[in-house]
């Protein structure tokens, strides 16, 4: 039945019932496309902008480098919607020019946002090539900032968005819990939300993502976690605005069919996860979603609320 309902996965994502959920693809760059159309990713939920830098550490990429990079990703999804994240540099993402050495905890230090708004120049550079990429396409271009922490630093990357003259949303990646908890206020800047479910399990449980001993604690199925992704789905549906989710978690079709009983509003992921879950949520109605995220947040552990979710949707 599974493998029936596989192959017969193709168009939008959707429940059963017809409440869409545009499943996106997460890309590292232009190498990426291929792979996302053919998977029938309705567009990009997730541009991971940092492997452009990665090549030379010493200095970032010029205007027109970046400008040609974004405008190969831009053209694959004409009609379709491209969410780009400004650099994520620090952390386990470091950048030899921009990330401080000397920090004891980099994973709490000057990362992501942080890094941009004290390297404005690069900040600027990189929605300029945006910009220049964008210019003429019909494409939905939005763009987000990543480690968002409160309504100051979603002020700070809208007012830099607006400096810029780009003609795209503005976002916020809700990773830090902080920013699942006053995720309306935040929401007073900026345009949508996008759940970046790997930092925001890390942050939720003082668990580092790259120590294997703690990974327990990284399990996207936590009820805590489920907790704050719910409190940020809430937010954005009381402003009318959206909330997808673009960490590991989107890519577990269980899972996928949790965070839209959640009220997540769309999910980005591999593209070689999308047929799996675009086939779960066909599967299941709004309802029972919502059913299923429910018996997974009563629960007390990752296991538990797995096996709860699993026990509402296969009808047991
Ligand atoms: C995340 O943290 O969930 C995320 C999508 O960003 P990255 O994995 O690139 O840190
Ligand atoms: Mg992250």
């Amino acid at each position: 039945e599974r493998r029936a309902a596989l192959a017969a996965s193709s168009g939008p994502g959707a429940t059963s019932d017809g409440h869409r959920v545009p499943l996106l693809a997460n890309v590292g760059g232009p190498a990426d496309v291929a792979a996302a159309v053919e998977a029938g990713a309705e567009g990009v939920g997730l541009f991971r902008t940092e492997f452009l830098f990665l090549d030379d550490h010493r200095t970032a990429p010029s205007l027109e480098t970046q400008a040609d990079a974004y405008r190969k990703v831009l053209e694959a999804f004409p009609e379709g919607r491209v969410v780009v994240r400004v650099l994520d540099a620090g952390a386990d993402k470091p950048l030899d020019f921009l990330t401080p050495a000397d920090e004891p905890n980099p994973a709490l230090g000057v990362r992501g946002l942080r890094t941009l708004l004290d390297h404005p120049e690069v900040l600027r550079t990189q929605l300029a090539a945006l910009a220049r990429a964008a210019e003429g396409l019909p494409v939905h271009l939005e763009v987000m900032a990543p480690m968002v922490a409160d309504r100051t630093d979603a002020r700070a990357f809208a007012d830099a968005c607006r400096e810029a003259g780009l003609q795209a949303k503005a976002g916020a990646m809700v990773e830090i819990p902080s920013a699942a908890l006053r995720a309306r206020s935040i929401l007073r800047e900026v345009e949508f939300l996008s759940l970046g479910t790997n930092d925001l399990a890390q942050y939720t449980f003082a668990a580092d993502r790259q120590v294997g001993a703690v990974s327990r604690l990284q399990d996207p199925w936590q009820p805590a976690l489920l907790d704050l992704v719910a409190l940020a789905a809430e937010a954005a549906r009381e402003e009318d605005k959206s909330c997808g989710v673009c960490g590991e978690a989107a890519a577990d079709p269980l899972l996928a069919c949790v965070l839209t009983g959640l009220g997540v509003t769309s999910l980005s992921m591999s593209a070689t996860a999308i047929p799996y879950v675009r086939a779960a949520l066909a599967q299941h109605t709004l309802a029972q979603c919502e059913r299923a995220a429910a018996a997974a947040r009563a629960t007390d552990s990752a296991e538990e609320a797995r096996r709860a979710a699993q026990a509402v949707l296969s009808g047991e």
